[in-house]
């Protein structure tokens, strides 16, 4: 079962590849392949062709998704890209924890699954 531990709009800290030590903003999860996009990370080239006359063709650049594994959430608390763990309230909710700081980062929301 691959879950990402990271979820959309995370500040992430990149730890491998052409963009290690860059951080970024989570654009977008593919959680089936595992994979994250992150804003201004893993920049690749498009060239797109021009459709019809009132669209221009041309060069664009674009975020291509890279492994959930090679990224680090940044906690938001201590700026420091950390682990994550996951703690039960009292109250019954469940949480993301920073392992650096111990500081809750949010409420995991348990969705459909
Ligand atoms: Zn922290």
């Amino acid at each position: 079962m691959s879950k990402v531990h990271v979820k959309k709009d995370d500040n992430v800290y990149v730890l491998t590849g052409k963009n290690a030590g860059k951080t970024g903003k989570v654009l977008k999860v593919i959680a089936d392949d595992a994979r994250v996009i992150v804003e201004g990370v893993n920049m690749s080239v498009k060239h797109k062709k021009p459709r019809g006359r009132n669209q221009q063709g041309g060069i664009i650049n674009q975020e291509s998704a890279i492994s959930s594994s090679n990224v680090m959430l940044v906690c938001a608390k201590c700026k420091r890209p950390s682990k994550v763990g996951h703690k039960i309230l009292e109250n019954g909710e469940k949480v993301r924890v920073c392992k650096a700081c111990g500081e809750i980062i949010d409420t995991v929301r348990e969705g459909k699954k």
